[in-house]
Formats: structure tokens, C-alpha cells, sequence
């Protein structure tokens, strides 16, 4: 079995003071699962992350260089990074980031031995330059990115069942889009959701540690 994976995104929100809150916050809970989890804050407050697992949002495909406001694979990994969110659909929609780019940042990513959370927004971006990588694939419909409209349970394990053809047994194939705390478990029970990938619901402490235990 697959052990299921549980991925805080907080996009550009919280800096240094309610990162530190949140990670006191953590280390102080007890925390009874048998799941993995991850935070993905900004990268400026990654360096705070000691104890808790904690993984980027985004990085450079090339090793260094002139490239103006990126963040190499190597600098991850000095933070402790062991997961890095590649290819999320706002940066597909804002950035203009292709799947032939998100294929070069996974190659660099599994280089320096940071295992890359690849979005896809549909069945089709699960390329064949994806397919027999140690990746995790996180479906994300678009509509239910931030609108409060997360996929059924049925949807999701519709979709999740095409994405597990392509890429097998081994890849945990994450759910996201308006998880809650509230919706976190019946997604859970479909057998080819190994995960969830959480946005809003991930700010809240609170709220991720009972998604996290759901
Ligand atoms: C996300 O950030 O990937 C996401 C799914 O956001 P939300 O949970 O807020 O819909």
C-alpha cells in the first residue's frame, strides 16, 4: 500500500511570523497518522522548517546562471527540501510553464534527489516523459482550484484511475482543488486517491492537521 501523502500549497500567502506560528504550532501536536505530509511555503520562509517535512513550490530547471529571481534545485536541497510542487496550474496560467518545461524541471529536480509533486489539470499532461519517474502526480481540475467546488469522490477516482494506466502501480496520484476538512476523507476512500494536495484549507493549522488525521 501506497502511504498516502498530504501537501500543504500556501501559494504567496504567509510570511516569516505566521510560518513560525504555524510550525510551533505543529511541533507542539500530537500527531497520530499513519500519512506523510509536506509544507510548501514561500521560499522565504523555507530556512524555518527544521523538524517539519517542508518542500518548494516551484524551481529552475538549469543548475545556475542568469536567470534573475530563480531558485536552483541545489539551493532547495541546502533547505532541507525533500519535495518540490513543478508544473502547478497557476504557474502553467501566469508563467507560461509548458509541459515540455515541466518535464525539464522534474529531470532536475529527481537529479539532486528532491521528488517532484507534478500538477496536471487533465489526463493528457500525464506525458510520456513522466511516465516510470519516482514522481507524485497531483490532478488539479481547474474549476476547483479556490472556487469552493471540490470534485466528487467519484470524479476524482474516474480521473485517477486514467492517470494510474499511464503511470502504474508505485506513483501516489494526489487530488486537488477546495479540499477541506470536511471533504478530506470521503476523497481518501477512493483507491487511487493516495493523497491530497490543499491550498486554502493547508493556511489554517488547525484545519491541515485535522486534514492530515482525517
Ligand atoms: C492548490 O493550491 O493547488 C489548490 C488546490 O488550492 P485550493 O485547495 O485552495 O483549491
Amino acid at each position: 500500500m501506497l502511504t498516502p501523502l498530504l501537501v500543504a500549497n500556501w501559494k504567496m500567502n504567509h510570511g516569516i511570523t505566521e510560518a513560525a506560528e504555524f510550525i510551533q504550532f505543529l511541533e507542539n501536536a500530537e500527531i497520530s497518522s499513519d500519512r506523510e505530509f509536506v509544507v510548501c511555503p514561500p521560499f522565504t520562509s523555507l530556512h524555518l522548517f527544521k523538524n517539519i517535512p517542508h518542500g518548494a513550490q516551484n524551481m529552475h530547471w538549469e543548475e545556475s546562471g542568469a536567470f534573475t529571481g530563480e531558485v536552483s534545485a541545489a539551493m532547495l536541497k541546502e533547505l532541507g527540501c525533500t519535495y518540490v510542487i513543478i508544473g502547478h496550474s497557476e504557474r502553467r496560467q501566469h508563467f507560461g510553464e509548458t509541459d515540455d518545461i515541466v518535464a525539464k524541471k522534474v529531470a532536475t529536480a529527481l537529479a539532486h534527489g528532491l521528488t517532484p509533486i507534478v500538477c496536471v489539470r487533465s489526463v493528457d499532461e500525464v506525458t510520456p516523459a513522466l511516465v516510470g519517474k519516482e514522481i507524485v502526480i497531483a490532478y488539479e481540475p481547474v474549476w476547483a482550484i479556490g472556487t469552493g467546488k471540490a470534485a466528487t469522490p467519484e470524479h476524482a477516482q474516474d480521473i485517477h484511475s486514467q492517470i494510474r494506466k499511464r503511470v502504474g502501480d508505485t506513483v501516489r496520484i494526489l487530488y486537488g482543488g477546495s479540499v477541506s476538512a470536511e471533504n478530506a476523507s470521503s476523497l481518501m476512500a477512493q483507491p487511487d486517491v493516495n493523497g491530497l494536495l490543499v491550498g486554502g484549507a493547508s493556511l489554517d493549522v488547525n484545519i491541515f492537521l485535522k486534514i492530515i488525521q482525517s
